[in-house]
């Protein structure tokens, strides 16, 4: 099995979802007492958050290299970047290291062909719904159409991540907040929403409403364990 190398830590909150999701589906493929090999570099994501409000991208490009160039040299056979956001630096995180890199996009927009849909709804934080590194991806590299919230729910799914999921804090009256922004995406022609910030899950599940959802987080995960025992 290939050793798989972790950013995380922004949040921890997800990373620790991760970790238990590569594990589950190692189990799930090779059976018995099978588990990942993993090395991970949790960061302190109180010194990357400001970065992001200040729009400081190349530093936290050269944060995140470094942490790659760490795992690479740990014996890391496959680096994961455990956030959509941050996949605003992929690039150079991937020019840095000489194995490869599994970008979240990529194998969540597999996930959605896979299930047949063209059209999906975006729910992220407000640099991942906004900006154009993700959304054109999804466009541009597998014909996806993308569907986001209005202004307003935007600013609302962005602050319960930062406020409350990435803190460790669920609360009932934001997965209603959610359920309603998601439900207006599928209005808005979404066949499926992708939870493309890897705290929603910790909030929202299938349960909690009938337009099908995408948990990134769990995607990612999966695509890694697959990597780890097919290589
Ligand atoms: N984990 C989040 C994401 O998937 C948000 C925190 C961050 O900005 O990295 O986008």
């Amino acid at each position: 099995m290939a050793k798989i190398g972790l950013i995380g830590g922004m949040s921890w909150e997800s990373t620790a979802t991760y970790y238990q999701a590569i594990n589950r589906h190692v189990r799930e493929l090779r059976g018995g007492l099978h588990s990942a090999e993993l090395v991970l570099e949790s960061l302190d994501f109180s010194r990357i958050e400001p970065l992001q409000r200040r729009g400081a991208w190349q530093e936290c490009a050269s944060i995140l290299s470094d942490a790659a160039v760490r795992l690479e040299a740990a014996g890391a056979e496959a680096v994961l970047l455990c956030t959509n956001t941050m996949h605003k630096v992929a690039d150079e995180i991937e020019a840095s290291i000489s194995i490869p890199f599994l970008h979240i996009a990529d194998v969540t927009a597999e996930e959605v062909l896979r299930r047949g849909a063209s059209c999906v709804g975006l729910l992220g934080t407000r640099f991942t719904m906004e900006e154009a590194f993700y959304r054109e991806r999804l466009r541009e590299r597998f014909g996806l159409q993308v569907v986001c919230p209005c202004s307003e729910d935007q600013a609302i799914v962005h602050s319960i991540i930062y406020d409350e999921l990435c803190v460790g804090e669920v609360l009932h009256a934001s997965r209603q907040e959610y359920v309603r922004i998601i439900e207006r995406l599928q209005d808005e022609g979404a066949e499926a929403v992708l939870l493309a910030c890897t705290e929603i899950g910790l909030l929202v599940t299938q349960a909690d409403t009938k337009v099908a959802l995408i948990d990134t987080t769990i995607v990612h995960a999966q695509a890694a364990a697959r990597f780890s025992v097919e290589s």
